[in-house]
């Protein structure tokens, strides 16, 4: 779905929240009934009489408008957020786990009408849908159940022992701002936000503005779960205008995007010495070693290049395969990418759905014509095909890429893969290793051993052996995110809802001070603690 770039209802006009009227729009749906859409977006803080229309990317037909918010609008929500904050901070951490699991229950009773929506809005295939409505439910259960232990308050060893004890405090950071892309729309506007409520922050979210309602839907999802309605605030709008406003009032910003836009907010969350978990684009490489299964390498390959048509952060733009598997690879690789099921509906048969935007589409397309045009191979695929949808490409396999070409080192973010040859492993890791990006890397081999010492080698934030990207990224209590030039910051695990804490630090001192006493004078002070000082180092001490 796309935003159109003008907004509509300029002027004041009352708020059309329902999808268009066929009468004046003869491309309208009714696929959404306008009730339901009106409670989606009556959740968004906007006063500005201002709408944008979506666009289904299924069929190009207008979805649904959405009322557009200003910089007073945010400024509004940060301050009923804050409120909200300072109760929320008070409820126990057991309150806060059952309301979470309530929202996980939920989000598997609405599953058909998350899927739908995610579908509708974005045009990915049903079961990349699916994908990440569970991603956020494994979420909301693991922080349910893991919250507890990573915010209890720590012991920790002291100047001096047994007198001085050191309590270590997990302290919420206040109001955090999210800004999320389109491609995981309901996981990425909701997963990151439900550690920071279970560490006791408030959250104000700008979901992408093709996106929306799936966010929509998953805030409704916690409304009924029993979050307080003001602890997390919606706001809807262009980054470039509602992102300033909302780093200039957060304490900490968990932003979901391009490197291009992530070291924009990197700078403005520098001016105010605020932290940001910044994950960001990749090149990812998956490497097909000569000892790997060469039918499940095919299969993850394919899962890997092409999942959600390839607008997916960790996707494998870039497939290394070692000479003694290389041709069965390649004809497996190919055989299964021709087989898929392309199609733009709501059905589970399809294996991959359209791109979601006309940009989309322009970018694969330049990527394509470009590395074609300087020579290199297509093995299947390379057009667009607007008999399915309007921004569909097809799954494109490349051979032949060279380093001149757009789609060597940048990242398409569409359905198309490079395939290299390699003779030694070394080399492979090192090709692999090549360019800015850090984010996921995948390894097939049949020797776990040693691919898990080679993923050591390699400069990404998850290595996925055997599987495309799902081992990591659906292990929630893993920690997720990109080296280099692919963020900063983790999501998921422990580092998942630290980041949304500042540690503090408590020292009670007991029984001895830190200064003399006794009679001792300074210097007879320094003696006995010099004496201390290697006792404590004699019995290998900290
Ligand atoms: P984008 O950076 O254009 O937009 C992402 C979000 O940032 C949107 O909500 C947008 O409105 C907002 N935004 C845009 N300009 C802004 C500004 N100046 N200030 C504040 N906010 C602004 O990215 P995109 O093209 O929508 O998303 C695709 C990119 O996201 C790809 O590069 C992809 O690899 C990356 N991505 C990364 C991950 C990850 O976990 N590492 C996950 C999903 C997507």
């Amino acid at each position: 779905m796309s935003a159109s770039n003008q907004p509509e209802g300029v002027g004041g006009g009352p708020l059309v929240d329902g999808p268009h009227d066929p009468e004046h729009d003869p491309r309208a749906s009714y696929v959404l009934e306008r009730d339901f859409v009106a409670t989606l977006t009556g959740r968004v803080l906007a006063t500005t009489g201002k709408t944008v229309t979506l666009v289904s990317p299924l069929d190009g037909a207008p979805l649904a408008t959405i009322p557009q918010s200003s910089a007073d609008d945010v400024a509004e929500a940060y301050r009923r957020a804050r409120v909200a904050q300072a109760a929320w901070a008070r409820t126990s951490m057991a309150e806060r786990s059952a309301v979470m699991l309530r929202l996980h229950d939920l989000l598997m009773e609405r599953m058909p009408d998350l899927l739908d929506m995610i579908t509708l809005e974005n045009g990915k295939a049903r079961k990349h849908a699916y994908d990440e409505v569970v991603h956020t439910a494994l979420t909301a259960r693991y922080y349910a159940r893991t919250s507890a232990k990573h915010m209890a308050t720590e012991r920790r060893g002291g100047v001096i022992p047994v007198a001085t004890r050191i309590d270590i405090n997990h302290v919420p950071k206040g109001v955090v701002g999210i800004i999320s892309p389109w491609n995981y729309p309901l996981t990425m506007a909701l997963s990151d936000g439900l550690p920071a409520l279970m560490a006791g922050n408030a959250v104000v979210a700008k979901p992408d503005a093709q996106t929306m309602l799936t966010a929509l839907m998953g805030v409704k999802l916690m409304d009924e779960a029993g979050f307080p309605k003001d602890l997390w605030q919606v706001v809807a709008g262009p980054g470039r205008e509602l992102g300033t406003p909302m780093i200039d009032r957060s304490d900490y910003i968990c932003f979901t995007g391009s490197t291009a836009t992530g070291k924009l907010i990197a700078k403005q969350c520098a001016e105010r010495l605020i932290g940001a978990s910044l994950e960001l684009g990749g090149k990812n490489p998956l490497l097909v070693l000569r000892d790997a299964d060469v039918e499940k390498a095919a299969e993850g390959a394919v899962r890997a290049s092409f999942s959600n048509a390839g607008q997916l952060c960790v996707s494998a733009e870039r497939i290394f395969v070692a000479d003694q598997v290389y041709d069965r690879f390649v004809e497996r690789f190919v055989a299964r990418t021709q087989a898929m099921t392309l199609g733009a509906s709501l059905d589970w048969e399809v294996d991959m759905g359209p791109l979601i935007s006309a940009d989309q589409l322009e970018t694969v397309n330049a990527h394509v014509d470009d590395a074609v045009e300087k020579g290199a191979r297509v093995l299947t695929g390379g057009r667009a095909r607007p008999d399915l949808a309007p921004y569909f490409y097809e799954p494109t396999i490349l051979e032949g890429v060279s380093p001149d070409m757009t789609c060597f080192g940048h990242e398409t973010f569409g359905p198309v893969v490079s395939i290299y040859r390699f003779h030694d492993e070394s080399d492979a890791v090192a090709r692999a290793n090549d360019g800015e990006y850090g984010l996921n890397a995948a390894i097939f081999s049949q020797d776990g051993t040693r691919a898990r010492a080679i993923a050591r080698q390699v400069k990404c934030g998850t290595v996925n052996i055997n599987e495309a990207f799902g081992a990591t990224f659906g292990s929630v209590a893993a920690p997720m995110g990109g080296m280099r030039e692919s963020g900063m910051g983790r999501r998921q695990g422990a580092e998942g809802i630290h980041r949304y804490t500042e540690t503090q630090s408590v020292g009670t001192q007991r029984v001895v001070r830190l200064s003399p006493q006794f009679g001792l004078s300074s210097e007879q002070y320094a003696k006995v603690q010099v004496l201390g000082l290697k006792v404590l180092n004699k019995l290998g001490r900290a």
